[in-house]
């Protein structure tokens, strides 16, 4: 029997955006949280997912959801639960509203029959934690199942799809004919971007809402030069001694300590920390393209001094992502075949997830010491990584797919390449980016300022007010 579990997620003080954002912004979100508030009268605002750790969701809510209670706004959070089965054919549906075949496998009556099962168990538990009159935000395909069952108690729903393709296809087809019957029953849809909405959501009530990040999360607040260098030597990233574990302060206030290592998977010393890094950091999953990173470096690897390091979440620590363990064996056994003087400046990294703002540390320190952010993903919804990235004034070099390209203007606040398989321009570009660091610390500033307009919680906060208001709730 599966259940869903509620997340517990603290308060979060909005004032404290005043630095980032300034005081009339603030003030401005303050009332229109006011107003939305008593419109909400007591609702509860739920939002479902299937993960409480790794990928964009997970990332995104603690913040949100934090910043809306302490604006008054009742939010929560639900994560559902399944089977293994269950998340296999739900990574073949990402795949698919993705445009790719994934594992292969079909999208046929027996795999509705347990998705269908596992919403239906999830269902009892959601029932009984969502009011009659409150709203639920179900993200992504693994929650839609559940939709009929809101639907059938007369609770409101929204339906919000982190991802898409750019075209739609075979796959893009099998993928929502499989959601058809459950998305009928929700009330609303938010895609990231206009290509992404499907012909299903034709004439209904739909909202575009890009992601956003949160700039005073652990994961992308300022780290000073020496922490960052602490953080990396002493999970291994870097050569270096250890000085042990390194403070830091949770989002509850409290001291905390970065204290687990890093896997890593290298044959070289580690880099010291002079060497220039590339670095891309993302699940591992083939969409990202680890396999292309590398090849693609090993073409320049003669020509640069940096060197390349991927970085992922260990491949056990998303409950989601049953594929993860294989991409990374099969990155390996790729990596192993490169000679060895190119094996020996890449290194693949697994970061500890046991505690998730130790790990948002780590990948912090890693943005901020990169002189170069690599985002070659073969499809994107939106890519979060980039945003992080760049709010952190790093360059980046990332394809021009899904969200990436809405991000990035080629040449003004990051370069991007227009045919991700195309791994020679990739190398070319990259070995360029890292030959000019001034001009890609330039990208890098200007890269801050567009986050900063556009892709911070504020805005994001706005757009769910919006949405709400016009569910006439
Ligand atoms: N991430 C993380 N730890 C890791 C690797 C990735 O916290 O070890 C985060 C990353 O910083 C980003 C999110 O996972 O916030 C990935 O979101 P994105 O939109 O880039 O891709 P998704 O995984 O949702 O496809």
């Amino acid at each position: 029997m599966v259940e869903p579990h509620e997340v517990a997620v603290p308060d979060r003080s909005f004032s404290l955006l005043e630095g980032v954002i300034g005081a009339e912004a603030v003030a401005a979100a303050r009332d229109r949280a006011a107003a939305l508030r008593d419109r909400l009268d007591g609702r509860v605002v739920w939002n479902i997912n299937s993960t409480a750790t790794g990928g964009g969701v997970a990332e995104m809510l603690p913040s949100l959801i934090g910043y809306a209670r302490d604006l008054g706004v009742r939010t929560s959070w639900l994560v559902i639960e399944g089977v293994a089965p269950f998340f296999t054919l739900t990574k073949r549906l990402h795949h698919a509203l993705h445009g790719a075949s994934g594992d292969g496998t079909p999208l046929g009556e027996a795999e509705r029959a347990v998705y269908e099962q596992v919403a239906e168990q999830n269902a009892a538990g959601v029932l009984e934690a969502v009011g009659p009159r409150d709203i639920v935000i179900l993200h992504d395909p693994q929650t839609a199942g559940l939709a009929p069952h809101l639907a059938r108690a007369g609770i409101p729903s929204i339906w919000r799809c982190h991802i898409g393709s750019d075209a739609s296809n075979e796959e893009t087809g099998h993928g929502w004919s499989f959601l058809t019957p459950y998305l009928e029953h929700v009330d609303a849809f938010v895609f990231t971007r206009q290509a992404y909405v499907p012909p299903l959501a034709t004439g209904r009530e739909v909202m575009l809402i890009p992601p956003s990040l949160d700039p005073l999360t652990a994961k992308n607040e300022d780290l000073d030069a020496e922490t960052v260098r602490a953080v990396l030597a002493h999970t291994g990233m870097i050569a270096g001694e250890s000085r042990g574990a390194v403070g830091f302060t949770g989002q509850d206030g409290a001291p905390r300590r970065v204290e687990r290592r890093a896997e890593v998977v290298r044959s070289g010393p580690p880099p010291a920390a002079t060497v220039p890094l590339a670095v891309q950091v993302s699940r591992w999953d083939p969409l990202k393209d680890p396999i292309g990173v590398m090849q693609g470096f090993a073409t320049i690897a003669e020509e640069t001094d940096a060197q390349l390091m991927l970085a992922g979440p260990n491949t056990s620590g998303v409950a989601d992502d049953p594929e993860a363990a294989h991409v990374l064996e099969e990155t390996i056994a790729v990596w192993r075949g490169l000679p060895e003087a190119v094996r020996d400046r890449i290194h693949l990294v697994s970061l500890p997830t046991d505690d998730v703002e130790e790990n948002a540390v780590m990948v912090n320190a890693l943005q901020r010491h990169a002189a170069v952010i690599v985002q070659k993903s073969l499809q994107e919804g939106f890519g979060l990584t980039v945003t992080e990235a760049m709010w952190k004034g790093r360059p980046l070099l990332a394809s021009a797919v899904g969200g990436i390209q809405d991000q990035i203007e080629d040449g003004h606040d990051g370069a991007l390449l227009a045919d991700p398989s195309d791994l020679a321009t990739y190398g070319a570009r990259l070995r360029e980016l890292l030959a000019k660091p001034e001009q890609a610390e330039a990208l890098g500033r200007r890269a801050r300022e567009t986050v900063r307009e556009r892709y911070l919680s504020v805005r994001h906060l706005a757009q769910y007010a919006d949405l709400i208001e016009r569910l006439g709730a």
